[in-house]
């Protein structure tokens, strides 16, 4: 059933055409969330845009619901954001007794209870001229499954009417913030190809974001939100019961059986084939939901599910390995057993093990992003606010193959956003435990109190902490946490006996190196993660006191431990301090390797207009003798702190802090809702200057 189906539904094609009674509802759905911030409030945007938008699109509307007319041009509205020129030929179409669609500049899908519709995209907002043909009277909302313009370009129309807009989370940013992304975005030196060029050209408020898993409830109905990444990386499709089916609404994944409407939009990156990876690893996870009836944003709604996804999936597949040969699309990823108990998935970005017990429990070390192009792409994408996406991977597998029976618990090797970008979803759908070494607690629990390398924008809580030596049961498994500072200051070495065998879950500390070097084993240093001289130094004697059989890394492959490598790499790395000492002035030589050693905390402060609030400057003292300082802080004009000037004693090779309050006016300009703040200082009466910064996200209520 595809087409055919649909030539043989009504066309309806009404004369009479009312303006939608207009009132704020707070009936059927339940609680979405409100958008948390915006430069401009929504109340403003009635003022400045709503009022003359409705009296002008409502004088232009009884033009509008002419049956089967051709694309006709109307009056444009005047002082309108998104003024409209066009209409779409045609009128609705009835799918199902509950589901309409009128073909705009994208299928604007109505889902009907009574004289209540939810729409589904909305194109020029040609639909609700529509409605009252229907027996419509109240638009509850607008769901969106992606940003580009034909999808959205009529929204200020449904804004001026006070229709909420709901938006997949991660691109909220290209609606409500769609002006900043305009001042931002390259258009010289273009590199990163995506086509979110394809966004609105103005701002939109938006009432309500779709999470990625969550369940949106409307009247009688629930769709899940769910992250179809693929003609933007930000896609969802939502998935309900319609009229007795299972159907599945998902914007511009799939157009037909078969065939995408762009194979332009499937590039994200110069030359690559990412997004493709994206849309088959989509279509595949989608598919598995078992769909009937899918409703696609162009093309006509299908129900050959399996067949055409199918066909899409392959087509596709073989383009990529015509054009790109060698390349392993993200759908092809498969973990294997590195012992009975211990199964291991390398293909992912970062490894992930997941130690399997008898009982069909499961602790995780580490759980990350399903590919490489899954978070090298999604990286690119972020906006400053947003989080790394994650999509669900890889646990079904592990469920059919290995007896995985619960995620009991996950354990990040360290706390980068590439190890644990999948925590809070296993915590969410798994009721998994978090449990880590001491000092990434406060990292996982206050995510925005540092600047560190690879933070993940998610607080995620910890349920249970390690100090370094500590030994701890799991299920018939026997484990110890040590501290394994390099990578970053912030990582553990875990050791277990499995199987017979002595794993050392090692994260990032060491890497089999590259062909050609003259060394089997490698370190890395990022200065961002926070590296001590002796640091590197401090991870590579503690894993040889160890003596692992075998090195389960945080990326490629496990290995089997080769004692003389680690010989030869702690040489190499006891070797680097003299090159610290050589080449950095001060003698202190960790002063010239770690940018946060005097540091404002939290780094990114969130707090209201007109309120006060704490900023602390730490520091941690390399001297072997007690620092003085003397520090005052750099703010906008009009914010207070105090003291002025604060003092602080910190004991040599020691951690020190002092607090300021800052208070913020209670007028603050909504138009500088982020705003970055300094720490001027002076050391041992050293004047050094504004060393230390952080930023400020100002909230408005
Ligand atoms: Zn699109
Ligand atoms: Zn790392
Ligand atoms: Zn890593």
């Amino acid at each position: 059933m595809g087409s055919d189906r649909l030539n043989s539904l009504c066309e309806i094609n009404y004369r009479t055409n009312f303006p939608l009674q207009v009132r704020q509802g707070k009936r059927r759905m339940k609680k979405p969330k409100p958008a948390k911030r915006s430069a401009l409030s929504r109340r403003d945007f009635f003022k400045s845009a709503g009022a003359g938008l409705v009296a002008s699109e409502l004088v232009a509307a009884p033009a509008n619901g002419l049956p089967g007319a051709s694309a006709t041009p109307i009056v444009p509205a005047a002082k309108s954001a998104s003024p409209v020129r066009f209409k779409p030929g045609s009128g609705l179409t009835q799918i199902s007794p509950n589901l309409y669609v009128l073909r705009d500049s994208c299928n604007v899908y109505v889902l009907k209870d009574g004289d209540h519709a939810l729409l589904i995209d909305f194109g020029s907002g040609h639909v609700l001229n529509l409605l009252g043909q229907i027996g419509v009277t109240k638009v509850d909302a607008i769901l969106h499954t992606h940003h580009h313009r034909d999808q959205c370009q009529g929204d200020a129309r449904a804004v001026a009417e006070r229709i909420p807009l709901h938006v997949p989370a991660h691109e909220r940013h290209l609606f409500e913030d769609a002006e900043n992304f305009w001042r931002n975005r390259h258009v010289f030196h273009l590199y990163h190809v995506a086509n979110d060029f394809f966004t609105i050209t103005h701002n939109l408020p938006v009432a309500g974001v779709l999470h990625d898993y969550e369940t949106f409830h409307w009247g009688p109905h629930e769709f899940l939100i769910y992250p179809t990444p693929g003609h933007t990386i930000g896609s969802i499709s939502l998935v309900g019961v319609v009229d007795g089916r299972k159907t599945a609404f998902t914007g511009d994944l799939i157009h037909s059986p078969g065939k995408v409407i762009t194979l332009h939009d499937l590039q994200y990156e110069y030359m690559s084939t990412d997004g493709v990876d994206f849309a088959t690893f989509s279509l595949q996870r989608l598919r598995e939901l078992g769909p009937q009836f899918i409703c696609p944003s162009h093309g006509e709604p299908f129900a050959s599910v399996d067949a055409g996804f199918t066909d899409l999936i392959s087509r596709m597949r073989e383009w990529v390995r015509a054009y790109a040969p060698g390349t392993t699309l993200t759908l092809d990823n498969h973990p294997f057993a590195v012992t009975p108990h211990l199964v291991a998935s390398y293909q992912t970005t970062s490894c992930f093990y997941a130690v399997i017990s008898d009982s069909g429990k499961a602790l995780f070390v580490d759980y990350g992003s399903a590919s490489h192009n899954f978070i090298d792409s999604s990286l690119k994408s972020l906006s400053v606010h947003d989080r790394l996406r994650f999509i669900a991977h890889t646990v079904p597998e592990l469920q059919a193959r290995y007896g995985l029976k619960s995620v009991d618990v996950a354990m990040p090797s360290h706390m980068h956003d590439d190890h644990l970008n999948g925590f809070p979803y296993l915590a969410r759908h798994y009721g998994t435990k978090v449990w880590c070494y001491d000092n990434m607690v406060d990292i996982l629990q206050n995510p925005r109190g540092n600047n560190l390398g690879c933070t993940l924008a998610e607080v995620i809580k910890v349920d249970r902490s390690f100090h370094h030596g500590e030994k701890f049961k799991w299920e018939e498994f026997e484990f110890e946490v040590c501290h394994s500072p390099g990578h970053t200051e912030f990582q553990m070495a875990m050791f277990a006996e499995i199987d017979g065998a002595r794993i050392a879950f090692t994260g990032d500390a060491v890497h089999p190196a590259d062909g050609g070097a003259p060394y089997q084993l490698r370190h890395n240093v990022i200065f961002r993660n926070w590296v001590e001289s002796d640091s590197h130094v401090r991870a590579v004697r503690s894993l040889l006191e160890h003596e692992p059989n075998i090195i389960a890394p945080g990326h490629t492959k496990p290995y089997v431990a080769n004692k003389a490598d680690l010989e030869d790499l702690k040489r190499r790395v006891e070797q680097e301090g003299q090159y610290f000492q050589d080449v950095i002035a001060d003698p202190d030589t960790n002063f010239g390797l770690n940018p946060s050693w005097a540091r404002l905390y939290p780094y990114q402060l969130a707090a209201k207009a007109g309120s006060t609030s704490t900023l602390e400057l730490r520091v941690r003292n390399y001297r072997s003798k007690p620092m003085h300082l003397e520090a005052g802080l750099v703010l906008p004009e009009g914010w207070k702190a105090s003291p002025d000037v604060a003092t602080l004693d910190v004991p040599a090779n020691s951690d020190g802090k002092t607090g300021f309050t800052v208070t913020i006016p209670d007028g603050w300009d909504p138009a500088r809702p982020r705003v970055a703040v300094a720490a001027d200082i002076v050391a041992d009466e050293q004047y050094l200057g504004q060393v230390a910064e952080g930023v400020v996200d100002i909230e408005f209520t």
